[in-house]
C-alpha cells in the first residue's frame, strides 16, 4: 500500500521575465536550474540575483578568496542554462537577516527587472522531517515573498521612487524551489544534462565538500531528485516548486 500523494500541477508558462533571488552561489543549481534551462530554451528571460557571494561556503578557503572563486563559478553556471545576467548584493554570507534593508534592495531589483515570476529557495524551517534549513535561506526566501508586495506599493520604501524606480505590481507568482510543500513542477527530461553541467561548474565548492568528482556528484544528485519528483508528475523527471499567487 502506498501513501496517497497529490499530483503536481504544471508551472504557469504565460510570463516573459523571471527574477531568481537566492542567498548563495549554488542555491539555484541544486534542482531549479533544470527548470530554468527549459524556460530560457522556450524564450523566457531569466535573471539571477545573489544576496551573497557564498564566501563562507568552503571550509578550506578564506572568504576573501572564496568570494572571487564562487562569483566566477556562479556566472559560469548561469551561462550553461542560458542566463547572462547575474548580480550580487554583497551581503555577508551566513548572517543574513530578513531586514528592511534586504526587502528594500529586493524591491529595487524587482522594480528594475519587472518580472512576472519570482523564484527563490525554500524559506521554511526545514527541508522535510528532521532536516533543518539554514538561516540564510529562511531569511532570503521570506524577504523575497515580502518584497513582491513591497515592489508594487509606492508608499513602502518611497525613497525608491525618488531614486527613479516606479512601483512594479506585476509579480503574479513566487515559486519556491526545494520546498517541503511542493504544488507545481517543470519537466526536466530535456534539460537534465544542462542542469548537471550547471551544478558541476561549482567545482571549488563541490571539491571542498570532500573527495567528489563534480560531474559525477552533480549527476547522481540531480538524477535522483528528478526521479523522486517524477512519481508525482506523470512519471516524467521533474523539478518541483511551491507556488504562491498574487
Ligand atoms: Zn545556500
Amino acid at each position: 500500500m502506498t501513501d496517497h500523494v497529490a499530483d503536481l500541477e504544471p508551472m504557469p508558462t504565460d510570463w516573459r521575465r523571471c527574477l531568481a533571488v537566492v542567498a548563495h552561489p549554488d542555491d539555484l543549481e541544486y534542482g531549479a536550474a533544470g527548470a530554468i534551462a527549459a524556460w530560457t530554451a522556450a524564450g523566457h528571460e531569466v535573471h539571477y540575483l545573489l544576496v551573497t557571494r557564498g564566501e563562507a561556503g568552503i571550509d578550506g578557503m578564506p572568504p576573501e578568496q572564496a568570494e572571487r572563486v564562487r562569483e566566477l563559478e556562479q556566472r559560469s553556471s548561469a551561462a550553461v542554462v542560458g542566463v547572462d545576467e547575474v548580480e550580487f548584493l554583497g551581503y555577508q554570507d551566513g548572517v543574513i537577516e530578513e531586514s528592511l534593508d534586504l526587502r528594500r534592495d529586493l524591491a529595487r531589483a524587482i522594480r528594475r527587472h519587472q518580472p512576472e515570476l519570482l523564484l527563490t529557495l525554500n524559506h521554511h524551517d526545514t527541508w522535510g522531517p528532521g532536516a533543518w534549513n539554514t538561516p540564510d535561506h529562511q531569511a532570503v526566501g521570506r524577504a523575497v515573498l515580502a518584497a513582491a508586495g513591497d515592489a508594487g506599493n509606492r508608499w513602502i520604501f518611497p525613497e525608491l521612487v525618488e531614486e527613479g524606480f516606479a512601483p512594479w505590481n506585476g509579480v503574479r507568482w513566487i515559486a519556491v524551489a526545494g520546498s517541503p510543500f511542493p504544488s507545481h513542477a517543470v519537466d526536466v527530461g530535456l534539460t537534465l544534462d544542462k542542469a548537471i553541467a550547471s551544478l558541476a561548474e561549482h567545482r571549488a565548492y563541490i571539491e571542498g565538500l570532500g573527495d567528489h568528482d563534480p560531474v559525477e556528484y552533480a549527476s547522481d544528485l540531480l538524477r535522483r531528485f528528478a526521479a523522486g519528483t517524477a512519481d508525482r508528475f506523470g512519471g516524467r523527471p521533474a523539478v518541483s516548486f511551491e507556488l504562491y499567487n498574487r
